[in-house]
């Protein structure tokens, strides 16, 4: 079958979301979440939205901060874009209800993390992610014009070409006019025609081993974006978060960054303070430092993790600012207020994506990709903490805005029919290990050999290893029908491919990116983007 609709959105974090709410004024707005419609990165977020909001802090300091923690190849207008944009767009966020924590005086209580020369981080404790995901869901779940499909995962983008083939190996793609959907509870799979299609699918954690991101983090938007022949980016700076949980009970747990900011501490299995031996800005130095210092620690000492201790500050103090950590720790039987608390670094954040402009355009026409699934510029070579939040809902209002402008025209457009969704002979897969040996043998690989130090020759070794399985899985895609974890496995396998080109296209070491061949950054000629996209396929006939 195919639906219609104005605006197809993929996804229900707040990049999704925050569109949903502005676009609703134009037209019907359908979007579609693969799981429950709270399942998001968004949700988990803990420290908060980094913004200029004190009288003390300035533009100037938050766009220093932001472009010294990229690396020298943040995009420096888009820096400055985001943050001006920053208070309107967080006064907004209030206005729909968010409720961020205040002082005695009635202002944001402002909180600070690794990388911020201030206090910039409106939050709601640690549990800041949570309020702004269901705050925003509550809006749009009673919206008129907006309707949320849960457990409808996005396979593939429907092209208009000019040999009018459509899927993703069309040939001649020129715009997007939709999506193949998958409903996972009934197996059936539906086009979702619409005038603008909007990527807002989030990161890729689940590519490696162990990450913090939800289950949801399997980089299908990006997979999907480079199907069609749009132009990806920056894949190789994946961002590792220092401090994840450590116990063989915990799975994705996350110990903020605002642990640090409020005075916790890295330490060895001797109690030992590290970090100054590598940065001198010590615990509050960038994620990419502190990760690569635990990451030496860790190989040095032959010890399974580091520790973070925050026992000095009083207990009532943590336990109020740490709610959803402390009680967290606790139920694995560590209390943080007495004792520190194991930590490892985890893939966290993917600062590439599709590269977008900034209107949040993709190079496909009609295709935007908003929040983490896309590569605007702002976070160069390494995110600044808390300012992943902020970019998301600065560009949902760029991209309104780019919408409303094109709205007259668009609003005639009529999305071509597309084909149907067709099976051929593929059966129902009967054996599910088919689909999670791959899954393990693939984020293995690359927490392996794809991790916080690479070397060329690690990286080649992962594609020789790859390239069987990616032949299975096609294998897979045309004998079984498909199924939300068939349809993940193909993103995971294509995105690891596609981190590893990027790794190694990019000849030196840089921000999050270090491999041993090349430890150092290069001067001239400043490479900003590593751009991969899939070379036209032939027509069919
Ligand atoms: C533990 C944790 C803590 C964090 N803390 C902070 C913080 O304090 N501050 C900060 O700025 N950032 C933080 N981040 C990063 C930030 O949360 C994310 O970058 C941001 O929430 C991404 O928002 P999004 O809307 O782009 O994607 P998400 O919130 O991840 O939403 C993606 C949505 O797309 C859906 N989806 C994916 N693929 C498909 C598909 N094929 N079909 C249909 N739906 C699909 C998902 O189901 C989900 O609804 C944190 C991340 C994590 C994991």
């Amino acid at each position: 079958m195919q639906f219609e609709t104005d605006f197809l959105i993929i996804g229900s974090g707040i990049a999704g979301l925050s569109f949903a709410l502005k676009a609703a004024t134009l037209g019907r707005v359908t979007m579609v979440t693969k799981k429950n419609k709270v399942d998001s990165s968004t949700n988990r977020a803990q420290g908060g939205i980094a913004c200029v909001l004190d009288k003390n802090d300035t533009f100037a300091d938050h766009i220093r901060d932001t472009l010294i923690s990229g690396a020298g190849i943040c995009d420096e207008e888009v820096v400055r874009m985001v943050v001006e944009n920053g208070p309107e767009c967080v006064r907004e966020l209030l206005r729909i209800g968010v409720h961020f924590e205040q002082d005695n005086n009635g202002q944001l209580d402002l909180g600070r993390e690794g990388g911020h020369s201030t206090r910039r981080i409106a939050h709601a404790y640690d549990l800041t992610g949570h309020e702004i995901e269901c705050t925003l869901l509550t809006a749009a779940s009673g919206h008129p014009n907006i309707n949320i499909l849960e457990n409808h995962i996005a396979i593939d983008l429907l092209l208009a070409s000019k040999s009018d083939t459509a899927g993703s190996e069309a040939s001649h793609r020129d715009s997007c006019h939709g999506a193949y959907v998958l409903d996972s509870q009934t197996g059936e799979i539906h086009s979702y025609a619409a005038k603008v299609t909007i990527l807002c699918s989030g990161g890729t954690g689940k590519v490696y081993l162990y990450t913090t991101n939800p289950d949801i983090a399997t980089g299908d938007g990006i997979a999907m974006a480079y199907r069609a022949g749009a132009r990806i980016a920056n894949l190789e700076f994946v961002q590792f978060h220092p401090t994840c949980l450590y116990h063989p009970k915990a799975k994705n747990f996350l110990i903020s960054e605002a642990v640090r900011g409020e005075g916790g501490r890295l330490i060895d299995e001797n109690g030992r303070l590290f970090m100054q031996k590598y940065d001198p800005r010590g615990d509050l130095a960038t994620r990419d430092m502190v990760a690569r210092a635990i990451d030496t620690e860790m190989k040095t000492s032959g010890n399974d993790s580091v520790f973070l201790d925050i026992t000095h500050q009083p207990a009532d103090f943590i336990k109020k600012r740490f709610p959803h950590i402390y009680k967290t720790c606790l139920s694995y039987g560590i209390d943080m207020t007495r004792e520190p608390i194991p930590v490892v670094p985890a893939a966290h954040y993917m600062c590439g994506g599709i590269l977008t402009d900034m209107a949040g355009r993709s190079s496909i026409e009609s295709l935007y990709a908003l929040g983490e699934t896309a590569c605007t510029g702002l976070h160069g070579g390494n995110r600044l903490a808390s300012n992943s939040l902020l970019e998301a809902v600065v560009y949902a209002e760029q991209a309104f805005q780019q919408c409303k402008k094109d709205w007259p025209e668009l609003a005639r457009k009529n999305p071509p029919s597309s084909p149907s969704w067709s099976s051929g002979r593929a059966e129902r897969i009967e054996e599910c290990i088919l689909i999670t040996h791959n899954w393990d043998q693939i984020r293995r690989l690359m927490w392996d050999y794809v991790g916080i130090v690479r070397s060329t020759q690690r990286l080649h070794l992962v594609q020789e290893t790859l390239a069987p399985i990616q032949q299975q899985i096609r294998q897979h895609y045309r004998d079984y029908l498909l199924t939300p974890d068939l349809v993940e496995l193909r993103n995971i396998a294509l995105l690891a491919d596609l981190i590893v080109r990027s790794a190694l296209a990019r000849h030196e070491s840089r921000g999050l990116h270090y491999i041993i061949d090349y430890p150092n950054q290069v001067a001239e000629p400043l490479q900003k983007f590593t751009t991969l996209q899939k070379p036209p396929t032939p027509a069919h006939h």
